[in-house]
């Protein structure tokens, strides 16, 4: 009997919290709604008439998140009431994502996908992506409901405002613990090398005009530092706090390998941008500190040698003096080689122009 009474108040504590989160997330639709009834007029002008906007999403084994995402954009373009397209990129799905996007494009043809033939990852996606585009701002997102399509507005607003590309900051992020601190060092280096300060590169929220989708290539991982890039390149960057969400369906589509891939493309960025036309002021610098170690260690033993007639040849340190030497040399003639090869090769492809006369 007193098993059968502590279940049934059991069933009734999960019931009234049951009851107590429906409420709450009722009132927080309510609250939502208004604000968006509120922000429709002002909205409508974001968007100017003959401006058309770019929605471009990656995706990799998506297919329950798919059609509630496609509804959330809708409902953010009939507030906008502007011109507008999806672009979705199947990137290698074995899922059901296509034949969901099938659907979705049946019901409206403003939606689109792009099938990728394997699953390249996320970068190779969005390059996909951006060259199918007609757009004269393109905003990317996550497919899987963690960002929220109704900070498309503001974002457009951010980058009408004057700037290039905005990106999103998840400053309240639901991400595991690992991922959360980890992405912070990140964010800390990427800063660091690119030069401006950004809180969260790796954002699936962005807000990009169209000139910065046409001068920068992403591959690999290098989604990660579109930003970067883009500021290294004379793009008005600046980012802007959005809405984040927990994932609803599924899993990460990134392992672990993400923090080592992570670092290589990061080191790419900074050897691309920094050295690419100047390798000997990194390896000329590198050889000539290295150089001079080995000459100081070896005048060192040298002078002991002639002056005090000591014996050098079995120390470690006579060794170290030549391999610096050796090492330093060989850094010098290798930034030499890299100066030849970009000389030869050398092209204005890299040079970006606002605007001219
Ligand atoms: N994604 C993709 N190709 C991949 C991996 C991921 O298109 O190889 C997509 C994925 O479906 C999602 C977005 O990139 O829409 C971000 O991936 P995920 O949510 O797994 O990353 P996280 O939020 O953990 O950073
Ligand atoms: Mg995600």
């Amino acid at each position: 009997m007193d098993l059968q009474n502590e279940n049934q108040s059991y069933k009734n504590k999960k019931f009234s919290k049951k009851i107590f989160r429906y409420k709450r997330e009722k009132n927080n639709n309510r609250e939502q709604n208004k604000t968006q009834q509120m922000n429709s007029a002002d909205n409508r002008k974001i968007v100017s008439n003959n401006q058309i906007i770019s929605i471009v999403i990656p995706l990799y084994n998506e297919e329950q998140s798919l059609m509630e995402l496609s509804l959330s954009l809708k409902k953010v373009f009939d507030i906008l009431r502007c011109n507008y397209e999806v672009i979705f990129i199947d990137d290698g799905s074995t899922d059901k994502s296509f034949e969901v996007i099938e659907e979705i494009h049946r019901r409206n043809s403003r939606y689109h996908c792009i099938k990728l033939r394997r699953n390249y990852g996320k970068s190779a996606a969005l390059s996909a992506g951006f060259k199918a585009t007609k757009g004269d701002i393109i905003i990317t997102m996550d497919a899987d409901l963690q960002d929220d399509p109704n900070e498309i507005p503001e974002l457009i607003k951010t980058l009408n405002s004057g700037y290039d590309l905005v990106s999103g900051w998840k400053k309240v992020r639901y991400d595991p613990f690992i991922k959360k601190h980890t992405s912070k060092i990140f964010n800390y280096f990427t800063s660091k090398v690119a030069g401006v300060k950004l809180h969260d590169f790796n954002c699936g929220l962005k807000a990009y005009k169209k000139d910065v989708i046409d001068s920068i290539k992403v591959y690999g991982e290098m989604h990660r530092y579109i930003p970067a890039l883009a500021y290294m390149s004379g793009f008005k960057v600046t980012e802007k706090v959005v809405k984040h969400h927990p994932r609803k369906f599924g899993t990460t589509k990134f392992g672990a390998n993400r923090f080592l891939n992570g670092f290589f493309d990061l080191l790419t960025v900074a050897f691309t941008t920094k050295f690419m036309k100047k390798p000997l002021h990194l390896f000329g610098f590198l050889g000539i500190i290295s150089f001079f170690a080995g000459f100081l260690i070896t005048l060192y033993l040298s002078i002991l040698k002639i002056f005090y007639d000591a014996s050098i040849s079995n120390r470690p340190l006579f060794l170290a003096g030549i391999l610096f030497m050796i090492v330093g040399f060989q850094s010098f003639s290798l930034g030499l080689i890299g100066e030849m090869i970009t000389k030869s090769s050398s092209h204005d492809e890299d040079v970006f122009i606002e605007k001219t006369f």
